[in-house]
């Protein structure tokens, strides 16, 4: 069994864009409203990756009381700005705000966090046009094209469909010509599915969900989930312990699926710089 050494490939992916980041030089713009202890950590972790790329870092902090109005206008204000190149909005954000006019009003060319009905849309076409994907999906792709793990022709079986991971991993498993199923809350035999896959991808937030009866022996297995258990511990949807032993491939949580997505943004983000001046 190996594991899937997500942190390791994510510094290696960041180092890697250290040459453009210095020719371009990107800038990325992160909206941090309130304070979710769990958000102020993500963040926390993109400003340390941006600036081990070379990336400038601005994030704008506001009180949990904020309008929604004032929100998107300060969006409007950053989409305008010619010298920030890419934008994330930290969610979730408090109940008040409508999310789906927040992700609606980031500018579709500086959405690195890829959650735009245009940038999701264009994944549709091929992966071609997979030009800023959502960064989790995006995450493990990479991951597991780091480790020449084969997606043509497999059975790959996803837990989960979010908008913002279990959706996107299936249409990108699609793009590389994977037979895909997604399961969600209301499948009727989750197991009789995950028994099936070669790879499985968990993205529910529910501890302990995947048990070793439910995968077959050689699986790979990538768990997306972030959940704390009672001892305050991080931990995934699987039961790392005895699915580990079943598993030719997995990833820890931590150290896996996480530090990847902090990766893949810092991948958008340049990309995204990139379309940008190449279009001026
Ligand atoms: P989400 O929006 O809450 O989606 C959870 C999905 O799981 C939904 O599709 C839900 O179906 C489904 N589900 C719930 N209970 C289920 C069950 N018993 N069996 C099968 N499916 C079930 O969450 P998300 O944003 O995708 O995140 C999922 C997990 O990944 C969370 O723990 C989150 O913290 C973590 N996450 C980690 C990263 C990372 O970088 N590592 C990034 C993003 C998310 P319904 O909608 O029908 O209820």
């Amino acid at each position: 069994m190996t594991i899937l050494d997500g942190k390791a490939l994510s510094e290696e992916l960041v180092d890697s864009v250290k040459d453009k980041a210095e020719k371009l030089s990107p800038t990325l713009a992160v909206i941090l409203v309130g304070e979710n202890p769990a958000s102020m950590a993500y963040v926390r972790n993109k400003k340390k990756a941006c600036e081990r790329a070379g990336i400038e870092y601005i994030q704008h902090d506001f009180e949990a009381t904020i309008t929604q109005e004032d929100l998107l206008k300060k969006i409007d204000d950053i989409n305008q700005d010619p010298n920030v190149n890419g934008l994330i909005v930290q969610l979730p954000l408090p109940d008040h705000i409508y999310v789906p006019d927040v992700i609606r009003s980031v500018d579709p060319s500086k959405d690195v966090d890829g959650f735009h009905a245009y940038n999701i849309g264009k994944m549709f076409l091929s992966p071609e046009f997979e030009d800023l994907p959502p960064a989790t999906p995006l995450g493990i792709v990479k991951l597991l094209d780091h480790y020449d793990i084969p997606i043509r022709g497999k059975e790959v079986v996803v837990v989960g469909h979010s908008n913002i991971v279990g959706k996107p991993i299936s249409m990108m498993m699609l793009n590389r010509d994977a037979t895909v199923t997604t399961c969600h809350i209301h499948t009727k035999d989750l197991s009789a599915h995950t028994k099936r896959a070669d790879i499985l991808i968990v993205a529910v937030g529910k501890i302990n969900l995947i048990t070793a009866d439910m995968v077959k022996d050689g699986v790979v297995v990538v768990d997306v989930g972030m959940n704390r258990n009672d001892d305050g511990k991080l931990c995934g949807d699987v039961d790392f312990e005895n699915v580990s032993k079943k598993a030719s491939y997995i990833t820890p949580v931590p150290g896996g699926v996480g530090p990847m997505t902090v990766a893949a943004l810092i991948l958008n983000t340049v990309r995204a710089t990139e379309r940008q001046k190449a279009s001026q």
